[in-house]
């Protein structure tokens, strides 16, 4: 990436966080706006969540209606397709099933299905058991819902994608640059990261996990939604029995669970993920103490997959989701996206979670707006 920004630069807008969200905003503000920073704290671009997820472009089915995840998702949907296609970012639209393992399940199946259509998601429908076979031959379901918008991308390669555009537009994007302190000051935010100092007329909060974090570094009132993490770890299936799965294949998520099920994926590399789980963890920067045995993954898989053996598996990578619920709460929260009420050149982003991968574009947009509200 580009060199340090230089002692004192000015800028019009500093993006904390070089993850997918941060740097689709950086794509879309350098194109209207110049003297757009961005800082990361990492050697690299997009190695938190946005590099260790299931890369599932979302349909906007489970979301609470009328709530940002259900709206920007599925818009996302479309614009991430969209992006992917013009900017040559490997991606493919595979439909998905999500699947009723008994008989019981099939009237959540149906409501699953009209909060999808509420949503706006287009081409939902049930199949039956037999439908589910001619399709996936391994998976046993006794109805499932088809989504035809579903797809999957590689999702660093999205990162780079939107990395580059804001390149191109003159953006700067510095690596190694951990911001450690934010001071607001005469309508102005001095910005002080591992990289130098900068002062900035508007400030973008899309630091992930740590998007909590960095509003407590101002002292802000959003600070007061913490992030609790939650780590979800893959298993991926052995070379000889990847033709177990042909797509992607969702359980019915549990009504109280804090993900939408361990589920199986057939990447872009022809693998087949396994995954994620979801359990809390006391550190944020914890990717593999204490991973579940390989036993786990199969008798969470073996309802949906009953072929399924431990030696069809072996452990792959993990992911820490940004959650809002602290342990022991089961209500659905959404993304946070607001100006500070404190310092109103300030925009958070906290609580990214899935669907924020499919979602970045269309989150893009909408922090666009308040940044012209800010910034005109
Ligand atoms: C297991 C798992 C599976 C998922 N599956 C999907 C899926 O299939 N589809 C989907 O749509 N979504 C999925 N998601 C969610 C998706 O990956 C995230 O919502 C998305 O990547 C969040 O992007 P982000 O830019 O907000 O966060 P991140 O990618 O975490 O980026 C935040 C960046 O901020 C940086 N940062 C933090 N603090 C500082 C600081 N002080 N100074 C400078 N930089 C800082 C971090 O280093 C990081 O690079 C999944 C997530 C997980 C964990």
């Amino acid at each position: 990436m580009r060199s340090p920004v230089s002692d004192m630069d000015r800028a019009n807008i500093v993006i904390v966080g070089g993850g997918v969200v941060g740097c689709a905003i950086a794509a879309a503000a350098s194109a209207k706006w110049s003297d757009v920073f961005l800082l990361e704290q990492m050697p690299k671009l997009g190695m938190g969540a946005s590099s260790r997820n299931s890369g599932v472009i979302h349909s906007g089915l489970y979301y609470t209606p009328g709530s940002l995840k259900a709206r920007l998702c599925v818009r996302g949907n479309r614009l991430t397709k969209e992006f992917c296609a013009t900017h040559g970012v490997p991606h493919r639209n595979t439909g998905k099933l999500v699947v009723a393992t008994a008989k019981e399940q099939e009237a959540t199946l149906a409501e699953l299905m009209e909060r999808g259509k509420t949503n706006g998601v287009e081409g939902l429908r049930i199949i039956d058991a037999s439908a589910i076979r001619a399709r996936e031959p391994h998976i046993a379901g006794t109805a499932a819902i088809e989504v035809p918008s579903t797809g999957i991308v590689a999702s660093e390669e999205l990162v780079k994608a939107y990395a580059r555009i804001a390149t191109e537009h003159g953006a700067d994007l510095v690596t190694h640059a951990k911001v450690r302190r934010l001071e607001p000051q005469n309508g102005l935010v001095r910005v002080t990261s591992d990289a130098g100092e900068i002062e900035a007329r508007c400030l973008v909060n899309s630091a992930g996990l740590f998007a909590d974090e960095v509003a407590g570094l101002m002292n802000s009132p959003m600070a007061k939604h913490k992030i609790y993490p939650v780590r979800g770890e893959y298993c991926e299936i052995v070379r000889s029995r990847r033709d177990l799965v042909r797509g992607l294949v969702y359980p019915l998520p549990h009504p109280e669970g804090l993900s939408l099920g361990v589920h199986l994926t057939k990447t872009l590399w022809d693998g087949v993920l396994v995954g994620p789980t979801a359990h809390y963890i006391a550190d944020k920067n914890d990717y593999e103490s204490n991973r579940p045995p390989v036993q786990d993954f199969v008798r969470m898989a073996q309802p949906m997959l009953p072929e399924i053996r431990g030696e069809d598996l072996v452990p792959a990578y993990t992911g820490i989701r940004a959650k809002l619920t602290p342990p022991g709460s089961h209500h659905a929260t959404d993304f946070v996206i607001e100006k500070d009420p404190q310092f109103t050149n300030v925009v958070h982003l906290i609580g990214m979670e899935s669907p924020a991968l499919t979602s970045a574009g269309a989150i893009a947009e909408y922090v666009m707006e308040l940044l012209a509200e800010i910034l005109n």
